[in-house]
């Protein structure tokens, strides 16, 4: 029987050119890689990942057609949608080319869903196809409803309704809907419905665990007409070498050797979110009072209105001491992962939740928008390992929110619940489900 690792199978990957998409597209390919798959992956120039830090990939740029005036617009609906309507021809050329220089190897392509133009190129082209999803099905199916939601013309919303209970997503309220602010509800449905069909794909990829999502999961199962692999938490799967697009201040790491066990609240808001002013004073002041040592990552320009802590409140930095450690950018996983951390406050980017669940440390909750919001309130109400901050932020409420997470006895249970999960998810990848799921997805690629 003909071996089909030796005779070079090419997996193209095609990330969405964003850290929290980026992420889970390269650990995948760390994986396949590490069953003997060539590997390719194929970027815009705009957020390019580095390709030094993965020698063992092939990394092909396409060019995006994206103006300054777009990246710059922060208009996260616009840039993707002009992203899927400029990529196609070079993606297509791209493909080309590599299938004639290498008219010996089987090429198999693995998009990451936004980038759905991927899927009619491969189609074009007679090459088998998988879609990869990023964020929870959880909020999948939230999306959904909001779809259903827009065509009836129900958003807005009035405001008297932002806590009632949206039918079928329990706990999720009207107000947790993964609804996008950055463009048009018209654009932003467009979007959606595009990148939830699977059109001609053999199947999906979720970067997720059943033990997580065992209720969506079947739900969306009934629905999807191909197998749905959960193989996640990816960054468990594969240990891959940076994936970060900034560059990660590894001195947080020597901070934290000398902090003592559990005892660090880490806080950061992931790669896109920003706050103002006012939000950076309190959360800095919560901080400060809870008197928990704290690794806080303020990215550059999160802040509105400076370009990194110039606007840190006024006798803040003397207030702490050796007590707070700021980082541009921290290596979050190895963070969450280091016996110091205890606790963290996150926005509950999909990433960030995972990263944090499988690590056993308990959250605190305080989502920016779209798809944090559905993650906050399942990690507060159905795991209930987090605290949600619901309102504006205010120093006292964080004062307490970190102290009942990381300290008060009335935080045990959290805490408890937290190794919990850690272990269930362990036993997912060790023989369980992703496990499972990893080897029945080989087998689909082998058989190509
Ligand atoms: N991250 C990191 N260092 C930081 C902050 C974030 O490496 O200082 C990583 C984090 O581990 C996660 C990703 O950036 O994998 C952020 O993705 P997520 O889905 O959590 O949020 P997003 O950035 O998409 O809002």
């Amino acid at each position: 029987m003909e071996n089909k690792t030796q005779s070079c199978k090419r997996l193209v990957l095609v990330p969405c050119p964003y850290q929290g998409h980026i992420n889970p597209m390269l650990q995948l390919g760390t994986f396949l890689h590490s069953k003997g798959f060539s590997i390719t992956i194929v970027h815009t120039h705009f957020n390019s990942p580095n390709p030094s830090n993965h020698p063992e990939f092939t990394f092909l740029p396409i060019p995006d057609g994206l103006t300054e005036h777009e990246i710059l617009s922060g208009n996260l609906v616009a840039i993707l949608l002009a992203l899927n309507a400029n990529c196609k021809a070079s993606f297509q050329q791209c493909l080309t080319q590599l299938m004639e220089q290498e008219p010996q190897n089987s090429i198999s392509i693995i998009y990451d869903d936004i980038m759905y133009f991927s899927e009619a190129v491969a189609n074009y082209l007679n090459i088998p196809s998988i879609v990869l999803r990023t964020v929870s099905i959880t909020n999948f199916i939230a999306r959904s409803t909001v779809l259903q939601l827009l065509s009836k013309g129900s958003f807005p919303f009035p405001e008297s309704m932002s806590r009632d209970p949206v039918p079928d997503l329990d706990p999720l309220r009207f107000k947790d809907l993964p609804i996008s602010n950055f463009d048009t509800y018209e654009n932003y449905s467009k979007l959606v419905v595009n990148l939830h069909k699977v059109r001609t794909s053999s199947a999906v990829i979720w970067n997720t665990v059943d033990c997580l999502e065992q209720s969506s999961l079947a739900q969306i199962q009934q629905q999807c007409q191909v197998p749905i692999f959960t193989i996640g938490p990816l960054h468990k799967i594969a240990t891959a070498a940076s994936t970060s697009l900034l560059e990660e201040d590894m001195g947080c790491i020597a901070w934290l050797d000398k902090q003592s066990h559990n005892s660090v609240i880490y806080v950061s808001l992931g790669s896109v979110a920003s706050i103002s002013e006012k939000e950076l004073a309190e959360m800095a002041w919560g901080l400060a009072k809870s008197k928990q040592p704290f690794l806080w990552v303020i990215r550059p320009g999160s802040i509105c209105g400076s370009d990194w802590i110039e606007l840190l409140p006024q006798g803040f930095i003397e207030a702490i001491g050796e007590r707070g450690c700021i980082v541009k950018w921290a290596p979050q996983r190895q963070v969450l992962a280091h016996d110091a951390v205890g606790g963290f406050w996150s926005h509950c980017g999909w990433n960030s939740t995972l990263e944090s669940l499988s690590e056993g440390v308990p959250m605190i909750c305080w989502p920016c928008f779209s798809d944090q919001k559905v993650h906050a309130r399942y990690v507060s109400q159905v795991c209930k390992i987090g605290i949600q901050l619901e309102n504006e932020l205010e120093r006292g409420e964080i004062e307490r929110a970190v102290r009942k997470l990381m300290v008060d006895d009335d935080g045990k249970e959290i805490r408890a619940r937290a190794k919990e999960l850690k272990e269930k998810i362990e036993v997912s990848m060790k023989g369980g489900s992703s496990y499972h799921c990893l080897n029945e997805l080989e087998k689909l690629i082998r058989s190509f």
